[in-house]
């Protein structure tokens, strides 16, 4: 008999994989090898949870609905160790988590917060050997867009620029209950070394970016007037009449780390 009792709750996200293909395809991509952190973002019923613990023997998860952590604490008897952690996941400090190590975060995330999540995990990129995140594909494809492209914009230049991000897989609405309204994707996130970012004030680029695509239609010397001066653009090698859409990540690490010439 299932330990699971409450129904799903739409104010939490909770749409729950049921389709084996997409369970075993998101445990092959995470292919936990012995003395790995794994740890996983909103286990909900345990979709993935127990197929991981099965295979790994332990894993922590976070979880922020009270309504399932006896449940599955419950269901994981036998399976493995299973640690659970009762909170809101934006208040979890991975680098305290993480020691001396470095996390393996896994999850189908609340999509409603997956761009919280993904800015929170960045902060602590540092503590995190890689990420298997299912998120909506529309978020996927601007995690993953390459300049020029439609899509390419803040989430694609932020994300980038700390990490290596790959879509792996599709994953149609079917494959959950209750069915999301949107495809979802499956991406891999690998953090990049701090001397591979090369970023000198992290609060500068993100400025920086947050203020050229705040006004994506305009030219970077227009979005960026009260942000970058037309010699820190020429300097970064930068024409001052193109677009954000139309910029490199790696220029964007070249013009935030311009000097201030004031
Ligand atoms: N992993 C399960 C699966 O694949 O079936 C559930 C995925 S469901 C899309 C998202 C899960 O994240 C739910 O269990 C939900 O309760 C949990 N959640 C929502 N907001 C959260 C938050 N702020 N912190 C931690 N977990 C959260």
């Amino acid at each position: 008999m299932s330990h699971f009792k409450a129904p799903p709750k739409k104010s939490l996200g909770q749409h729950f994989l049921t389709d084996r293909t997409y369970i075993e395809k998101i445990v092959m991509a995470v292919n936990p090898q012995p003395g790995d952190r794994l740890v996983e973002i909103g286990p909900g019923q345990g979709a993935i949870t127990f197929p991981l613990l099965r295979r790994h023997g332990e894993l922590t998860a976070i979880e922020f609905d009270r309504d399932l952590i006896t449940p599955l604490m419950e269901a994981a008897e036998g399976v493995g160790r299973l640690t659970i952690i009762h909170k809101d996941v934006l208040d979890v400090d991975f680098g305290k988590l993480a020691g001396e190590d470095r996390l393996r975060l896994v999850g189908n995330l609340p999509y409603n917060l997956s761009s919280p999540i993904l800015f929170h995990a960045i902060e602590h990129a540092a503590s995190i050997r890689d990420m298997v995140f299912m998120l909506q594909k529309e978020v996927v494809d601007r995690m993953a867009a390459e300049p020029g492209s439609k899509v390419y914009g803040r989430l694609s230049v932020m994300l980038q620029a700390y990490c290596h991000v790959d879509s792996l897989f599709v994953v149609p609405p079917g494959a959950f209950r209750p069915p999301p309204k949107v495809d979802s994707a499956v991406a891999r996130l690998v953090p990049r070394a701090a001397d591979e970012v090369g970023i000198r004030d992290h609060r500068r680029f993100a400025d920086v970016v947050r203020a050229a695509f705040g006004q994506r239609r305009k030219t970077l010397r227009n979005a960026l007037s009260g942000t970058c001066s037309v010699e820190q653009i020429e300097a970064a090698g930068l024409r001052p009449d193109l677009r954000a859409e139309q910029v490199p990540v790696t220029d964007f690490i070249q013009l935030a780390n311009q000097p201030d010439a004031s």
